[in-house]
């Protein structure tokens, strides 16, 4: 065992504190990786402050890692020592399910995906994330992080970025596709930025146009503010798909309105009460409505790559561990552009 320095949530009203934990040795498949740096995604808020179930404390968040091998397993081939790797939101699963198999392993049917965090890994012992110093985890639940990524705006495409990726991918968007995004933050700003480099028409549907500058000069062709009501009218039937981005409950007759024929409506946040969907918006122009979560490897893998390919990366505001409890409120309050980054140095000093 190894331990490593930690910023760990010990209860649901505490704050997070810096601490000690151990991490398992490599065995022969595993690597260990310093971290460099760590995204804060706001299911890291939702984990610790038990709003998704209990969980068990001490917790250490983070499943967007990003870091530098130091030490590989006698069997590993994938990795060498020195090179810059990531781990998402998940470091195992069954590996033997038809989603496995087929790289989908966010939708494992077997043991379900061992999440980054919060979980029991196959040794029985608890999963601790990526706010701490360095982290042992299976070779092929590693991600390269090709060398025209920054470590540090790598980080949050891991969890934000593939979230994005995954699903304008999967329904085929590519150039003058008509994609809409709901909400520009953390998840938004990537969609936005993803969309646009795949060529795709993209709008964006914020409450307000206070982050309207923004949201053209990452590559939005259009943005309107849903606080104005006309929209809902105006915009009828004009995308062939929505990216939800935020976890409140909307008005969804209103957005499923201005899907076009055949068109999908994906939801990406988890709002806290079921979906109404009113019968008539779905039947009248044959709309669907679908669900994403995250990435398999080979597809986060490929993000990366594309990432890399097309000079694309998170915008984030680096912060030092110590500032981690009052990033939180700012990331409630929707108050970063887009997305904080711990720079874990101290955290590998000990
Ligand atoms: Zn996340
Ligand atoms: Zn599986």
């Amino acid at each position: 065992m190894n331990t490593v320095a930690a910023y760990a949530a010990t209860s649901a009203t505490e704050p997070l504190t810096k601490t000690t934990i151990t991490r398992r040795d490599v065995g022969p498949h595993d690597i260990r990786f310093d971290i460099h740096f760590a995204g804060i995604c706001h299911s890291d808020i939702h984990t610790v402050r038990a709003e998704w179930g209990q969980p068990r404390y001490p917790v250490v968040p983070g499943h967007e890692i990003a870091g530098i091998v130091t030490e590989i397993g006698s069997a590993v081939t994938r990795f060498t020592i020195g090179d810059r790797v990531g781990v998402g939101c998940f470091v195992d699963s069954c590996r033997e399910c038809d989603n496995c198999e087929e790289g989908l392993q966010q939708y494992c049917t077997g043991t379900g995906m061992t999440g980054t965090y919060g979980a029991v890994g196959r040794d029985g012992h608890p999963t601790q994330g990526g706010y701490s110093g360095g982290i042992v985890v299976d070779e092929n639940y590693v991600l390269n992080i090709p060398p025209a990524l920054a470590l540090d705006a790598a980080a949050p495409l891991l969890c934000a970025g593939i979230t994005t990726y995954s699903p304008l991918r999967h329904w085929n968007v590519g150039p003058d596709t008509r994609v809409g995004v709901i909400g520009l933050g953390g998840l938004g700003h990537m969609a936005v930025k993803l969309g646009a480099a795949m060529g795709a028409d993209v709008t964006v549907l914020s409450q307000s146009l206070k982050k309207m500058e923004d949201g053209l000069s990452l590559g939005a062709k259009h943005y309107y503010a849903t606080s104005d009501h006309d929209i809902f009218k105006n915009l009828r039937n004009s995308f062939d798909i929505i990216l939800n981005t935020v976890s409140a409950n909307l008005d969804l007759g209103r957005y499923l309105a201005m899907v076009d024929r055949d068109g999908v409506f994906v939801e990406l946040g988890a709002p806290e009460n079921p979906l109404v969907v009113p019968p008539f918006s779905i039947i009248g122009m044959r709309r669907s409505i679908s669900g994403s979560m995250i990435g398999g490897i080979p597809e986060t893998q490929e993000m990366l790559d594309f990432c890399a390919e097309h000079g694309i990366a998170s915008e984030i505001e680096v912060i030092e561990p110590e500032y981690v409890n009052e990033a939180y409120e700012r990331v409630i309050a929707s108050d970063v552009r887009y997305r904080f980054v711990i720079d874990t140095e101290s955290l590998r000093q000990g």
